[in-house]
């Protein structure tokens, strides 16, 4: 037997063999693919979708090898650790578990992977990528280019927690994770962030934001750890919750009331107190007048099977924030914030209902005064900034079609009680209907600043009337 008919034997022999484990297709088996690097070459075989792998770390003149203790292929690269095992997703990155795209398969040589695996979980932490060559790549220094996102970050302490918002400037495929050291990592695929510091950036539990390659790495104060992440579409944003991440569960609120039975509607009677809300000429005052409104609803609404709570049952000041905290907390079915408008044009009036507007624009100018009107309130008494509403916002975001319906059932059943032209549902950025997380919608009975309009809303007859309207929209609302 000559040297090629030994050759050709031991390849029919290593194809029966490869054949035999099951882990590849035949028409596979004769090709191969070429990697360089720093002016080397090598050809390692290639098994359907992957190849041989631990050449190609050698060739960068990487550590790997297989672990029996680990059970797993370590590489080491310089300061770089990186673990992987066969038939696993993972990827284990200096202690943090990354997912891969694809699991890395049994192989001859040991351990073959895709170029998907190699590219993105394997060069990519030692900072490298792939470039194609004519019959294979080119494995060259620097991160895969990819498209930068701007990202802007705020943050809002709550009392245990903090919810930090990331704002990016196109939708991208983020990962956010804890690494074993407490570092919390959120990682973009085919993205490198890059952080805006126009804007003020400020939080007891966040220290600082740093970005790096496709990282922004959060430094975090002591004991502060990652609870929660999620992604929210249209505008994209990424919203990490943070806190202390205790083994033993945390006391229960004070005032956590466990709800049985069916689901409330909390009803809020805006202003209170020091803050009286709009005024009539003849002295009506609007937190007065919707507290009426108020009880009759709640009477109405009970009357009819439903179980009903006010934010205040009397005559005293209530943060904006906690009328939904309470709602919250309630597990409410509905929230609706009763209000009477005030016009600098005396001859307005009608019923309107608004939701809540998440970009902090009104559907018009009108609208938008309201809701400034409505807003100072909270203000005054030292409420959220701007950039605190953004992040409250995202309770109503989840839900907002269905304030959508809810203020529209409302409106609809105002219209035909009034029979007043149709002023329609409205969106403006109502500080009050932020935060909820259920169905919300803010209802302005009446224009206090109509002479006649203000008259007529304080008789009883038509207190009760609104009442009663406004109880059927909650029904049609709720019926649907
Ligand atoms: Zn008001």
């Amino acid at each position: 037997m000559g040297f090629q008919d030994l050759k050709r034997l031991l390849q029919l022999v290593l194809i029966a063999l490869i054949i035999g484990a099951g882990l590849l297709p035949a028409q596979d088996l004769d090709r191969t693919i070429e990697f360089q690097f720093g002016g080397r070459a090598i050809v390692v075989p290639r098994f359907g979708p992957r190849f041989e792998v631990l050449p190609v770390l050698e060739l960068m003149g990487a550590e790997a090898g297989y672990s029996p203790a680990a059970g797993t292929f370590i590489v080491v690269w310089g300061e770089r650790s990186i673990q992987f095992a066969i038939d696993h997703k993972m990827v284990l990155i200096d202690g943090t578990l990354q997912e891969a795209r694809d699991a890395p398969a049994a192989s001859p040589g040991g351990v073959a992977v895709s170029l998907t695996f190699l590219d993105r979980s394997l060069l990519s932490p030692m900072d490298h990528h792939l470039e194609p060559i004519p019959g294979g790549y080119r494995i060259v220094p620097g991160a895969r280019f990819a498209d930068p996102v701007t990202v802007r970050p705020a943050a809002a302490d709550f009392g245990a927690t903090t919810t930090l918002l990331l704002s990016l400037s196109r939708p991208a495929e983020v990962l956010v994770e804890e690494t074993p050291a407490g570092a919390v990592v959120v990682r973009f695929e085919d993205a490198s962030p890059q952080l805006d510091s126009t804007v003020p950036f400020r939080s007891r539990r966040v220290h600082s934001l740093t970005s790096r390659n496709q990282t922004i790495e959060l430094a975090l104060a002591s004991g502060v750890g990652l609870l929660s992440w999620h992604v929210v579409e249209d505008p994209p944003r990424v919203i990490v919750e943070l806190g202390i991440a205790s083994p033993t569960p945390t006391p229960a609120p004070v005032q956590v009331v466990r709800r049985t039975g069916p689901r409330p509607i909390v009803i809020d009677p805006g202003h209170g107190g020091d803050d009286v809300g709009a005024r009539s000429a003849d002295g009506l005052m609007e937190k007065d007048l919707v507290l009426g409104i108020a009880h009759r609803l709640k009477r109405v609404l009970e009357a009819r099977g439903h179980p009903v709570r006010l934010t205040r049952e009397d005559d005293v000041h209530r943060a904006l924030t906690d009328r939904t905290a309470l709602a919250n907390r309630l597990e409410a079915r509905v929230f609706i914030s009763l209000h009477a408008n005030a016009s600098t044009v005396a001859s307005v009036s009608g019923a309107e209902t608004y939701y809540m507007s998440l970009d902090q624009s009104s559907t018009d100018a009108e609208a938008a005064a309201t809701a400034d009107l409505e807003n100072r309130a909270g203000a005054a008494s030292g409420e959220r900034s701007p950039l605190d509403l953004i992040l409250w916002d995202l309770a109503q975001a989840e839900v907002l079609n269905e304030s959508a319906d809810l203020a529209l059932a409302l409106q609809g059943r105002l219209n035909a009680l009034l029979g007043l032209r149709d002023r329609g549902v409205k969106q403006a950025p109502f500080v009050v209907l932020t935060g909820a997380t259920m169905p919300a919608a803010l209802v302005e009975v009446g224009f206090l600043s109509n002479p006649s309009q203000a008259s007529l809303l304080a008789q009883p007859t038509r207190q009760q009337e609104l009442a009663e309207a406004i109880a059927d929209g909650v029904e049609d609302f709720v019926r649907r």
